[in-house]
Parts: C-alpha cells; sequence; structure tokens
C-alpha cells in the first residue's frame, strides 16, 4: 500500500517535469537560421528541439501552440553590447534577444552577470574583458580602470590576463581620435589571441584601420568605418584572402552622426554606409547585428531590430537579415547549439505574429519568447 502511494507520486513528479518545457508549434512557418520552410510543426522536449516535420502529432499531453498565420524564428543574439547590470540582460531576453557580445566592461561586474546564463528571463552573456587599448586611449574615459598598453611585447601578458578572467574573445580598439595602439601591436595581439584560441575583433572608425587590422587576420570588425568608401579592388583581395565579419552598427553610426550635427559632413553618408554593408555582403563577407547599447541611449532589447530594418534598407534581403541577427553570430562566436530551429537545439525561440521574412518590422509586434523551451517573462 505504502509503496504504490510512493510510486504514484513519482510517476507524477515525471510527467510534470516532462511537459514543463515541452510544447508543439503546429502548422508555423519557420525560418530556421538558414532558410525558410512554408509550413511545419516543431516539436520541442525539455527544452531541447527534436523533432521538425509536417507530421508532428499531438501527443504526450504536451501543450499545442497553433502557429498558423504567426513565425517561428531562433532567438535572436546583439553582437554588441556593452551591459551594465543583469537589467540589461533582461531587457536583451524580453525582447527575444537572448545571446549578447559584451565589447569592454568591468570583469568583475561581468563574472557575477554570467551566472545568469541559464536564467529564463535574462540573456547569456559574453565578453571580451577589458578591451585592448592604448594609455589614455578609447575606452579608457569611462570612470573605470583599464589595464592598457602600448608595445607588441605587452600583447602576451594582456592576452594572458584576459585568458584568467575567463573571456570568451579578444576586443581590441583602434581609435586614432585618441592615442591609440599601432598596427605592429595590434598585429601582436591577434596572434597571442589566436594562441590563446580566441578570436579577436577590432574597433575601428577609419577605413585604413579596418583593412590593417583584416591583413593581420583579425576575426571580425565590431563597427563599420566612418571616412571613407573600400574600393571594389581591395574588397575583392580582402574577401578572396581573408575570413572576417563585420558588425556594422549602423543605427550606433547614424545616432552619433546626428550628435554631431554638421560636424558629421566630414564622414560617409547614411547612404554610403548602406552602400558599404551592401558591397560586403555581396562579397560574402558575413554580417552581424549589433547596436553597441547603451551608446546613443540605445536599448538593449527592441533597438536591435531598427538595426534589422536598417540591413534590409542597406539590401540585405530579409532572410539575410535574420541571419544576420541569428546564425551568423552564433556561428561567428562559436556558441554551441542556438541560433538555429535545428533538431538536437536549443528551443530559444521566438513566435512572432504575421510573416516576418516579408516585414522585419512585425519584430515589433506582440510576440512569444522561449528560453531553452521556458516562456520568458514580457
Ligand atoms: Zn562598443
Amino acid at each position: 500500500m505504502y509503496k504504490i502511494k510512493l510510486v504514484g507520486v513519482l510517476l507524477v513528479f515525471v510527467f510534470v517535469g516532462n511537459t514543463q518545457n515541452s510544447f508543439i508549434v503546429e502548422n508555423v512557418k519557420v525560418f530556421d537560421g538558414e532558410i525558410v520552410i512554408e509550413s511545419t510543426s516543431v516539436k520541442v522536449e525539455d527544452g531541447i528541439i527534436t523533432e521538425i516535420s509536417k507530421s508532428i502529432k499531438a501527443s504526450d499531453g504536451y501543450e499545442v501552440i497553433d502557429g498558423n498565420g504567426k513565425t517561428l524564428m531562433p532567438a535572436l543574439s546583439n553582437a554588441h553590447v556593452h551591459a551594465w547590470g543583469p537589467q540589461s540582460l533582461e531587457e536583451a531576453a524580453k525582447a527575444g534577444v537572448l545571446n549578447v557580445m559584451d565589447m569592454h566592461g568591468v570583469e568583475t561586474y561581468q563574472s557575477a552577470m554570467r551566472q545568469l546564463k541559464d536564467s529564463t528571463n535574462y540573456a547569456r552573456y559574453y565578453v571580451a574583458g577589458y578591451a585592448a587599448t592604448a594609455p589614455e586611449g578609447h575606452g579608457t574615459q569611462y570612470g573605470f580602470p583599464v589595464p592598457t598598453l602600448m608595445k607588441p611585447e605587452e600583447a602576451k601578458k594582456f592576452i594572458d590576463d584576459r585568458v584568467k578572467a575567463n573571456v570568451d574573445y579578444i576586443k581590441i580598439i583602434v581609435e586614432p581620435w585618441k592615442a591609440t595602439l599601432d598596427s605592429v601591436t595590434v598585429a601582436q595581439l591577434i596572434k597571442e589571441a589566436h594562441k590563446a584560441e580566441r578570436i579577436a575583433v577590432v574597433h575601428v572608425s577609419r577605413l585604413d584601420n579596418a583593412v590593417d587590422a583584416i591583413s593581420n587576420d583579425a576575426d571580425g570588425l565590431v563597427h563599420i568605418w566612418w571616412d571613407k568608401e573600400l574600393e571594389a579592388s581591395q574588397l575583392k583581395k580582402l574577401s578572396e584572402e581573408k575570413s572576417f565579419f563585420v558588425i556594422p552598427t549602423l543605427l550606433t553610426t547614424i545616432e552619433v552622426f546626428k550628435v554631431m550635427g554638421s560636424g558629421a559632413a566630414q564622414f560617409l553618408s547614411k547612404e554610403q554606409l548602406f552602400l558599404e554593408v551592401k558591397k560586403m555582403h555581396e562579397a560574402g563577407i558575413p554580417i552581424l547585428a549589433g547596436t553597441d547599447p547603451p551608446n546613443a541611449n540605445i536599448n538593449y532589447g527592441t533597438d536591435l531590430y531598427k538595426e534589422l530594418q536598417l540591413l534590409s534598407e542597406s539590401g540585405l534581403s530579409n532572410v539575410e537579415v535574420l541571419k544576420a541577427g541569428t546564425s551568423n553570430i552564433t556561428k561567428a562566436f562559436g556558441l554551441d547549439n542556438v541560433g538555429y530551429i535545428k533538431v538536437g537545439y536549443k528551443a530559444d525561440l521566438v513566435l512572432v505574429n504575421g510573416d516576418v521574412t516579408k516585414d522585419i518590422s512585425l519584430l515589433n509586434n506582440e510576440k512569444t519568447v522561449w528560453k531553452e523551451g521556458k516562456l520568458v517573462k514580457q
């Protein structure tokens, strides 16, 4: 009698455990991180995508969600942020942005925020730790002490210290408006980063610095240059010889130009920036969406949709825009089992009302966000 009771309790427990973050989205249009599937169903079990097929049958007491007239896509990522507290990660998650890449911050604060990676209502936080910069250089003006360097001989120690802080990747700043790292030191930092099995991304605002960083094997640029157009022959050479991605941060650049007023006249126009992005995209260079909050008062969540809109205005197709906000980022930063709707991947999902593959702005509508199969609080 006693035994039977216990088995009953266990069965109830197992049942609840299985269905808590298990469900089926039926008859839904899917953008899977690469392609669009017109109508299918997606099964999630215990937070993992286990089946994608038209013929999934409602079973096992799983909740069935009608996806008719909706789009199911992988959760978004933001490839360039500076998060200063858990509320930034919460704001991101709410907007369906479940991975954010921090590009310069205080390592001790960051380690606490990284502990939230498995918490449903927070975006996973990936970090560069402190960015590499010169004494008095860009990145030293924010009121927190920053380790700096000047010479290539100092690159190894700088990278070793970041590895000790367990950073995910290395960020290097080249910003000639202030004291800045020279090309030899940047090259050495990239070399040491690669030895330490980290990718190295570089902040630039000038084309010559961008070309130099890529020639020195940088894996990515965290902004587009502002000052002049990349020539076709140079683009061809770079795209053929090097493998790199670009996070154009168009929204940030346009907002900063607005603040600069007539001072921005010396730089590329919005239309010219769009053309630079389009040229790179057409040359096969992966474009990644990033917004650099809190710079220019940009938020950690919904403002990413504005960047996607700007990438669309640059001439990327909507599918390419959605890739820029999902799989291009997770692939570039080597994040496992996220960024796609594929069997075995985490059920980090956004269900949008309407066809987001036709109209990116629909992301602004009411939507459902799941992190590992659990509903993110709206
Ligand atoms: Zn930044």
